[in-house]
């Protein structure tokens, strides 16, 4: 099993956008750029904390689009005055 250290310096950072890369990575997945990486162990963990708290914003988000479609539904199901509620 890899230790923290060595997932963190399989990694490195875009300068230009900051976007986590591997370290075998010639160019930045999401910008193309191809120049000079931070390769800084405590910049990527900052990195990867912070993408994880992007993710988890993203998945409330996620849930709060879900709610908002279903009350779309009831509101639609309401005004169109059908017997069976929508699932
Ligand atoms: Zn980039």
């Amino acid at each position: 099993m890899p230790t923290r250290n060595t997932v963190l310096t399989g990694l490195k950072i875009c300068r230009l956008c900051g976007a986590l890369n591997c370290e075998s990575n010639k160019q930045c997945y999401n910008c193309a750029w191809h120049g000079d990486f931070d390769p800084d162990n405590e910049h990527v963990l900052a990195s990867l904390r912070q993408s994880r708290d992007n993710r988890s914003r993203t998945e409330q988000t996620g849930k709060l689009a879900g709610l908002l479609v279903r009350v779309k539904k009831l509101i639609h199901w309401r005004r169109e005055g059908s017997p069976h509620p929508p699932s």
